[in-house]
């Protein structure tokens, strides 16, 4: 079978290779799930891992086949497996619990403090751009047949809902909090999947991008799903405060690590900022007020957080998500998936978009590896 892999450490190595078929007895317990891939998404990071900026391949392997956000068809259970069945639509998790924290131990490895990572498709384990992957059943998500269409997207949703579980996890210090309001900054596909997560959860939300709305998809979509949208050059975010109001809630999901601290001046008494982005430049940052920022952190009891990869219970909340804007906004999702590439042999197509998402207006590119219909 077909698999689409980088030989890491080495820029724009990627190429096609051919694997073996794997087999459920490769998982012990007989709990193995075998799944045909039938969509992979293809992101920033595929494109970074591409670039030799990070990577790691399995032991044994030169190479390491890519994929992470992933949506497929069971087509046989080992004899264990009694939550899923051939034929069910599933999505497969990403992180394993291989590390030494404790966290891995516990089942909560999102949260590990090791800094080798076992990760699907990034680190030391082959990701899901393959014909067919075996998984445990443990780290399989069922997808209900009505979202089967964009259920690609849950993967990269999975880190949204992680980021906003905690969020509801630390103001339980507040005993009663009832947000109203919130600011997503960055409206690439995170930022839009974020935008509907809070529209899901009935907050005022206030999306911000560099672009103008005028004629930009993104903007556009931000807007039917009952958001706001604004350029920061045209509105500042902290000028658009005496617009909107402060936030009880900021989401930041720019890649411009300086907005953060726009973004601590904009919110509400105990409100907090939820930082998803991954910075991996040197960019520095002077003229920051920080004397305002430390007393309004102080004197409003306000709080900030950090978000990366997700576990089981955020790919559910997901579930969830997506089936009530498909339920809420028919079609709305699927309007995200801008860039279908056919077969995984055209993966070369699927990288040229990601390096230029600009050019192509861009919102999700993945591939149909294989037709959702029978
Ligand atoms: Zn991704």
């Amino acid at each position: 079978m077909k698999a689409v892999a980088v030989i890491p450490k080495k820029q724009n190595s990627v190429h096609l290779v051919e694997m073996d078929k794997p087999s459920i007895d490769e998982v012990k317990n007989r709990r193995g799930v075998l799944v045909e891939v039938l969509r992979v998404g293809a992101c920033g990071t595929d494109r970074e891992i591409n670039n030799a900026e990070y990577g790691v391949a399995p032991k044994g392997f030169d190479f390491l086949v890519l994929g992470h956000e992933n949506f497929g068809r069971v087509v046989e259970v080992g004899e264990n497996v009694t939550e899923i069945e051939p034929g069910n639509y599933v999505v497969a998790t990403v992180r394993r619990p291989r590390g030494k924290s404790i966290y891995d131990q516990i089942g909560e490895q999102d949260f590990t403090t090791d800094d080798k990572y076992f990760e699907r498709g990034i680190s030391r384990l082959h990701g899901y751009m393959v014909e067919f992957y075996v998984e445990d059943a443990e780290f399989l998500v069922k997808i209900p047949p009505a979202i089967a269409e964009i259920a690609v997207l849950l993967e990269p949703l999975s880190i949204i809902e992680k980021g906003l579980k905690q969020a509801s996890d630390i103001q339980e210090r507040l005993k009663i909090w009832h947000p109203k309001t919130a600011a997503v900054l960055g409206t690439g596909n995170v930022g839009l999947l974020t935008v509907m997560a809070l529209r899901m959860r009935g907050y005022t939300v206030h999306s911000f991008g560099k672009q103008s709305g005028k004629g930009y998809l993104n903007a556009e979509l931000c807007e039917s799903i009952g958001a706001t949208y604004d350029s920061t050059d045209d509105l500042p975010l902290v000028e658009s405060v005496k617009k909107y109001g402060e936030y009880d809630l900021v989401f930041e999901c720019t890649g411009y690590s300086p907005i953060i601290f726009d973004a601590m001046q904009s919110l509400n008494e105990n409100g907090i900022l939820i930082l998803a982005s991954v910075t991996g430049g040197e960019r520095k940052t002077d003229q920051v007020p920080s004397d305002k920022i430390n007393q309004m952190f102080v004197l409003g009891n306000r709080a900030m957080v950090g978000t990366v990869n997700a576990n089981r219970e955020h790919f559910e909340m997901g579930v969830k998500d997506l089936t009530l804007c498909e339920a809420m906004h028919p079609g709305w999702l699927g309007r995200m998936l801008t860039h279908k590439i056919e077969g995984l042999e055209n993966f070369a197509q699927a990288f040229e978009i990601l390096n230029n998402s600009q050019k192509y207006n861009a919102i999700k590119t993945y591939f149909e590896v294989k037709a959702i219909s029978k």
